[in-house]
């Protein structure tokens, strides 16, 4: 069986067509980068299948424009760059409503506009049974230029953005057939109290985490503008995957507390003692993971009181040789893995 690791190493061993220009960067960041002139251009592609990345008995059409933008716009907020535009192609089943359609289009253009991004352009195509969606996103990059993932330091301070979990257990829910627009649920939710409203509170916002994830763009952009962290990546494939392609593209290793972790309130939805394991190998987060070195922390934090979003330091940067841990609440070091949630599951259970 061919892996998608193995699928991308075929492409860019080939040197993937002509060499780079000087100064443009192609595979292996969230954008490539392309000069023109005195600044940078942007281009991100995203590919989504019916299937493999979302599932339309709990993905309404509105909901599934929307996330497809925002996943390729998220990957230009962790360049710290600012979006222009998108180009969307659709392939789309001959069986599909155009009700369907109409709003899996409103959905697209809604999340563009909200981000000041036009819809330049794109392709269709009829498909024999399952709908894809590629958005590709076209941003500019900071006149300080684009924040890889390969300028991390040794000392440099880890940061992560907003809270994370929350969109992995949404997952769940969906999955098990939570349904947040159930007229049931709501009409339920009007007859409790206290902790079981809680706990249905946290249902609904896991679940909208992952229906309507929110890319930092702000944030990323005022990043760019100042030029502050050394190395930047989104949260698309949870903390720990994402943390270690960033350590793997600068060359050195991480130390992160378990304890640091900003933990999604709503991860716990039901379950409170896996939250870790979703916020460290949950994916779609959305959230932005970076570097910079301490002297820029004030200036870091000043920054995210202004734009409201919640700003975490959760480890600091080592050199490669020590490896990517995490310290977890009693002080015990061990190896990251490079993995997704099932593998936290057991590895961060509470006893
Ligand atoms: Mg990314």
């Amino acid at each position: 069986v061919l892996t998608e690791s193995e699928l991308i190493a075929f492409i860019s061993r080939g040197r993937a067509g002509a060499p780079a220009r000087k100064g443009d960067l192609g595979i292996g960041d969230d954008c490539a980068v392309l000069k023109v002139g005195a600044r940078s251009l942007l281009v991100t592609v995203d590919l989504m299948a019916e299937g493999v990345h979302f599932d339309l008995a709990y993905t309404p059409p509105y909901l599934l424009g929307r996330k497809a933008v925002a996943a390729s716009l998220s990957d230009i907020a962790a360049m710290g760059g600012t979006p222009r535009g998108v180009f969307v192609s659709a392939a789309l089943p001959a069986k599909t409503k155009p009700a369907f359609a109409r709003a899996l289009v409103e959905g697209i253009h809604e999340e563009a506009r909200a981000a000041g991004a036009a819809v330049l352009g794109g392709d269709t195509s009829s498909s024999m049974h399952r709908i894809f969606l590629d958005v590709v996103a076209i941003g500019e990059a900071s006149r300080r230029g684009p924040i890889l993932r390969r300028g991390a330091r040794a000392g440099d301070a880890i940061y992560v953005s907003g809270t994370l979990g929350a969109s992995a257990r949404g997952l769940e829910l969906l999955r098990k057939g939570f349904r947040p627009w159930s007229r049931r649920l709501w009409s339920r939710s009007l007859l409790v109290r206290g902790r079981e409203a809680d706990r249905r509170r946290d249902e609904l916002v896991a679940a909208l985490a992952h229906l309507l994830p929110r890319p930092r763009l702000a944030l990323g952009r005022a990043l760019g503008v100042q030029g502050l962290p050394s190395a930047m990546i989104d949260v698309s494939d949870g903390l720990a995957i994402d943390l270690h392609r960033l350590c793997d593209a600068s060359r050195v290793g991480a130390s992160i507390e378990l304890a640091r972790i900003p933990v999604d309130s709503a991860a716990a939805a039901g379950r409170p003692g896996r939250a870790p394991a979703l916020a460290l190998g949950g994916g779609e987060d959305y959230e932005l993971l970076f570097t910079a070195p301490a002297r820029a922390e004030r200036r870091l934090m000043a920054i995210a009181e202004r734009l409201r979003e919640p700003l975490a330091r959760i480890g600091r940067i080592t050199p490669a040789r020590r490896g990517v841990v995490l310290v977890d609440g009693s002080g015990r070091r061990r190896p990251l893995p490079r993995a997704g949630f099932e593998h936290f599951r057991s590895a961060t259970r509470t006893t």
